[in-house]
């Protein structure tokens, strides 16, 4: 019998689909991995040498070691076609037109590419612990300074690593975008985390924490910063959550002790889905709150990590009730296992 799930932190259901059980095996991709990639390609933006293909880098890392091949080794640049674009004047950032129903604003904005590597050939799960966490690093400090911008109501850091999750650049990088609005898809969360609130007095993120660190089955892997596991409504098979055991709703206090802790997290779980699933597509979200509600004591901030490995459909895209093939509970064994 399928089990209908629902999550108390998003409200969201989803059909655990025990009929249509899939193993890893079923989703391990047999094509070309990461490794046969070159670690640089001269018609490359993000390769070394091309820096002048890019847009003037708003922050960079150098690298002490680096020697003729490249001098930095995290380089953050403006995206050369943002989605959005920082104001060039003094313009109204925040104004709304009317068109009798509809509702119109400028596209402001800011929209920076995060080259996390200069090696053209690696992902974040064979990168080392120190790169990644570098990498965690420069989220911290370009999501403080994009807040610091009026226009910016939220701040969203993501990574599409592979075809399917949409990516049109091999080069590893992830994205940073600030949106003038609110966007629903936060704004339901922090719907679903003020009711729970309202009701208990607690934090619906805090008491996943407490009830999944007892219960174990979904736990994937922990640290003393971090808990990795895999959500009772699991949306996608593989679906994991990197939650910071400290209550806090803004990722921007994420703090240097607690950058190497996630570094070391990020990677762990993201090896382990490239071992179990042959370096399968994903899309990670920093699910963070938006700039005006930072101290809210109900929202918590957390990493979302989506495999790319079923295609939503119809139905999904019908109910917004995702059908997902694989138990939760197996998905974090199998990869405990992995690790
Ligand atoms: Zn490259
Ligand atoms: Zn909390």
């Amino acid at each position: 019998m399928p089990k209908l799930r629902q999550d108390p932190a998003t409200r969201l259901w989803s059909i655990i689909a025990t009929e249509r059980r899939k193993r890893p095996d079923d989703f391990v991709r047999h094509d070309e991995a990461a490794e046969s990639l070159p670690s640089y390609d001269e018609n490359c933006p993000f390769c070394p040498g091309n820096e002048s293909k890019t847009p003037e880098p708003v922050f960079s890392v150098s690298d002490p070691e680096a020697g003729a091949a490249g001098k930095w080794s995290v380089r953050v640049v403006p995206n050369k076609f943002p989605a959005l674009v920082r104001p060039d004047g003094e313009g109204d950032t925040t104004r709304r037109v009317r068109k009798c129903m509809y509702l119109e604003m400028d596209g402001t904005g800011e929209h920076e590419v995060v080259i996390e590597t200069p090696d053209h050939s690696k992902t974040l799960a064979t990168l080392s612990e120190d790169e990644v966490t570098m990498v965690v690093r420069t989220y911290r400090d370009r999501f403080l300074a994009l807040d610091k911008s009026p226009w910016n109501q939220m701040i969203i850091i993501f990574r599409n690593q592979g075809e399917g999750a949409g990516t049109s650049l091999v080069h590893p990088h992830s994205q940073i975008i600030g949106t003038p609005v609110v966007p629903e898809e936060i704004r339901r969360r922090l719907d679903a985390s003020q009711r729970y609130y309202d009701d208990l007095g607690t934090c619906v993120y805090c008491d996943i924490l407490d009830y999944e660190i007892k219960e174990k089955t979904r736990v994937v892997c922990s640290n003393s910063g971090f808990v990795a596991l895999c959500p009772f409504a699991s949306a996608v098979p593989f679906e994991v959550w990197i939650l910071p055991r400290r209550h806090a709703s803004s990722f921007g206090v994420l703090s240097d002790g607690e950058i190497p802790l996630l570094g070391k997290m990020l990677r762990d779980v993201l090896q382990r889905m490239y071992r179990l699933l042959g370096n399968p597509d994903y899309n990670y979200v920093v699910r963070s709150a938006p700039h005006h509600s930072a101290g809210e004591p109900h929202f918590h901030w957390y990493v979302e990590i989506l495999p790319r490995l079923t295609t939503r459909a119809g139905f999904e895209i019908g109910s917004g009730i995702n059908i997902n093939v694989v138990v939760p509970e197996d998905a974090a064994e199998q990869l405990r296992k992995a690790g």
